[in-house]
C-alpha cells in the first residue's frame, strides 16, 4: 500500500492517503496534549503503544460483530484504515465517575454506577467539545435518527464487550471515547481505543493507567502506556 499525501494532522496522529481512494494511513504519533491543548507534551513511543492496542482492540471488536475503520496493522505506528466521513460527536461511555463527569455534577472520582452513562459531544476545540443530547445532533443534522440509534447501540455493545475484555487484563474501565463516521452508506467506528481514549485502572490498587498520568503530572507516564500493552498482548496470546 504506498503511503500518498498527508491529508490530516491531529493531535496524536496523522492520517495520509493512499493509492486507494477508499482507504487510508493513520499514523500515531508521540505527541500528548490535555485542556483543549493548552497542556503539551511528548510521550516516549507512546504512538506504538496505542497502535498496538487499537489494534488488538479492533480486531477483538470485529470478532464480536462491531463494525469498525480497521483493516490491517502497517507497521509500529500505522495501521490501514477505512475512509470515513466523520461524525461531529464525540461519544463517551461511562461506568464509574471520573473526569467531566465528576466535575459537572460535583461527584468524587470513584463510584460505581448504576447503568453505564452514554454522553454525546459537539466536537469542537473552540467550544471545549461541550455536552449535547439526541434532540442537538438531530436538530443540527449532525446524524441521522438511523445513525445515533446505530451509534447508541454500538457504543454499549463496545462498552460490554471491553469491560469483559479489560477485567480480564486485571483493568477497571472506567470510563472511554468513541468516534463514529459514515463508510459507504454504513455507521462504523473510527479514531483509536487506547489509554488516549479510555480511563482505565488497575482492578487491585485503582492506580491510573492512561492520559491522567499525562493531564495530572502523575509520573510514570510512559510506563503506564507500556504496561497496558503488555497486558492486553499477554491477555490476547
Ligand atoms: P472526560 O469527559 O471525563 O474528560 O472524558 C471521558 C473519557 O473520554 C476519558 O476516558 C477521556 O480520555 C476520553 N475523552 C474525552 N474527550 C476526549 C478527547 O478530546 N481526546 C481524548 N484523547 N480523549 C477524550
Amino acid at each position: 500500500m504506498k503511503k500518498g499525501k498527508l491529508i490530516y494532522e491531529g493531535k496524536a496522529k496523522k492520517v495520509y492517503a493512499t493509492d486507494n481512494p477508499d482507504l487510508l494511513i493513520q499514523e500515531f504519533k508521540d505527541d500528548a496534549t490535555a485542556f483543549d491543548a493548552t497542556k503539551r507534551g511528548t510521550i516516549g513511543d507512546k504512538g506504538v503503544c496505542n497502535n498496538k492496542i487499537s489494534n488488538q482492540l479492533f480486531e477483538l471488536l470485529e470478532t464480536k460483530g462491531i463494525a469498525t475503520h480497521f483493516v490491517k496493522l502497517l507497521s509500529e505506528r500505522e495501521m490501514l484504515i477505512k475512509r470515513l466521513e466523520i461524525i461531529p460527536v464525540e461519544v463517551t461511555v461511562r461506568n464509574i465517575v471520573a473526569g467531566g463527569m465528576a466535575k459537572l455534577l460535583g461527584l468524587a472520582e470513584g463510584r460505581i454506577l448504576k447503568i453505564p452513562v452514554l454522553e454525546y459531544h459537539y466536537k469542537n476545540d473552540t467550544l471545549h467539545d461541550p455536552l449535547i443530547n439526541d434532540y442537538h445532533i438531530l436538530a443540527l443534522e449532525l446524524a441521522e435518527e438511523e445513525e445515533l440509534k446505530a451509534i447508541a447501540q454500538y457504543s454499549f455493545q463496545v462498552n460490554q464487550i471491553l469491560l469483559n475484555f479489560f477485567d480480564q487484563c486485571n483493568l477497571k474501565l472506567v470510563d472511554f471515547k468513541l468516534e463514529f463516521g459514515r463508510h459507504k452508506g454504513k455507521i462504523l467506528l473510527g479514531d483509536e481505543i487506547s489509554p488516549d481514549t479510555c480511563r482505565l485502572w488497575d482492578k487491585t490498587t485503582d492506580k491510573k493507567l492512561d492520559k491522567d498520568r499525562f493531564r495530572r503530572d502523575l509520573g510514570e507516564v510512559e510506563a503506564a502506556y507500556q504496561e497496558v500493552l503488555r497486558r492486553v498482548c499477554q491477555k490476547k496470546a
